[in-house]
């Protein structure tokens, strides 16, 4: 059943990451999809520092992804934009974010569907604009 709701800002949309987070164990990997400043890398921010990230946390739009240390173990950070077509890519090139003990956020999963593996998905979020500072999130299953 997808869970709805409304953020009027920022702060809320972190606070909506930190939620999920509490839901999440060692090896889940959780998609976050939406148009470009949706809030994707915001509510992953929201997430990483409720599960333990205190240095800064930035968008990974220029590389394909960071890794933190989290209070209970790894966590990866991805966004995969850039990858879209880029079948001659290496195909171990995202493994270390994967490593099995990692919780993993993937922004635009969408743009290459085989670079995760679907089995660990445990969330789907899609974030959209409700138009000014308003984001609606959806959260699946
Ligand atoms: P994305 O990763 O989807 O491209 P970001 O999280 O990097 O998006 O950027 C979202 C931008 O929108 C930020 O500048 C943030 O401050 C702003 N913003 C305004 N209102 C909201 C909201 N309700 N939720 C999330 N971000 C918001
Ligand atoms: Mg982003």
């Amino acid at each position: 059943m997808t869970k709805t709701e409304l953020t009027a800002g920022p702060e809320a949309t972190e606070r909506a990451g930190a939620e999920l987070a509490r839901t999440l164990a060692p090896g889940d990997v959780v998609l976050v999809s939406g148009d470009l400043g949706a809030g994707k890398t915001t509510f992953v921010r929201g997430a990483l520092r409720s599960l333990g990230v205190e240095g800064p946390i930035t968008s990974p739009t220029f590389v394909v992804g960071h890794m933190h240390e989290g209070a209970s173990g790894p966590l990866s950070h991805l966004d995969l934009y850039r990858l879209a077509g880029m079948s001659g890519e290496d195909p171990g090139l995202l493994d270390p974010f994967f490593a099995d003990d990692a919780i993993v956020f993937v922004e635009w999963p969408e743009q290459a569907t085989d670079a995760f593996p679907a089995e660990r998905v445990k969330h789907r979020v899609r974030l959209s604009h409700t138009g000014g500072d308003g984001r609606r999130i959806e959260v699946d299953p």
